[in-house]
């Protein structure tokens, strides 16, 4: 299965949308992935850097979130504020026919009373480094009890700068019953462990050779 249309899972507005992103087959992660990630199953996906790891899980959340509540219904962690960018940057692409969908970014280096003003009407998503977000659930600034998909983009950089911590307290924060999603450039054990504890029943997609 290559092309988008075969999911039969997208609105014809998302496959017109991916058609001029010039997106005209799936990736092999996207491919391997989504059928599950739409079908709202957990997935632990490993991928070279450049195969399309954020459309794979981009086009499973933007399909879960319910545009007319106006609380967060996905969380994307990632490990530095350039890759939150980037992520933030992919998914409005990928949400350009959704009306009113909010993607906002919380990442150290902003003064947080910016943040806090920016979150006083709650984003659809958030894409945010651990640390960061977890000062704003601990001032309440940010609520995750909407939440129905959490994403964990490049999982190896995170825990190779000590985020496990940190992701297992965001975690605290959010409903036990929700979409995990994990993806990573390389598998690692550490990977496994953190995949045991956070995930369930996860069906397993690995691509190629790591890099
Ligand atoms: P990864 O996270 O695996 O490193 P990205 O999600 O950043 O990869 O995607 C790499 C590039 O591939 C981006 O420029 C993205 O726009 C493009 N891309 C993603 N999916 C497709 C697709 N199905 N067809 C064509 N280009 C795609
Ligand atoms: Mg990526």
């Amino acid at each position: 299965m290559t092309s988008f249309a075969e999911l039969n899972a997208l609105p014809a507005e998302q496959l017109e949308n991916l058609n001029e992103l010039g997106y005209l087959t799936m990736t092999p992660v996207q491919a391997a992935a989504l059928p599950a990630i739409l079908a709202g199953k957990d997935v632990r996906a490993q991928a070279k850097t450049g195969s399309g790891k954020t459309a794979a899980f981009g086009l499973g959340l933007l399909q879960h979130i319910d545009a007319s509540q106006f609380m967060t219904q996905s969380l994307v962690l990632c490990p530095t504020r350039e890759l939150a960018d980037q992520v933030a940057k992919e998914l409005r692409r990928l949400a350009r026919y959704m009306p009113n969908i909010k993607v906002l970014t919380l990442c150290g280096g902003l003064p947080f009373s910016v943040q806090r003003d920016s979150l006083i009407h709650a984003p659809h998503i958030i894409v945010a480094t651990p640390g960061r977000l977890l000062d704003h659930l601990k001032k309440e600034t940010v609520s995750l009890e909407a939440l129905q998909t959490l994403v964990l983009d490049e999982a190896d950089r995170m825990l190779d700068m000590g985020f496990a911590e940190a992701i297992d307290d965001v975690i605290s924060h959010a409903p036990a019953k929700r979409q995990t999603l994990l993806f990573s450039a390389t598998w690692p054990r550490a990977i496994a462990a953190i995949s045991t504890r956070i995930q369930h029943e996860p069906l397993t997609v690995e691509i190629g050779t790591v890099d």
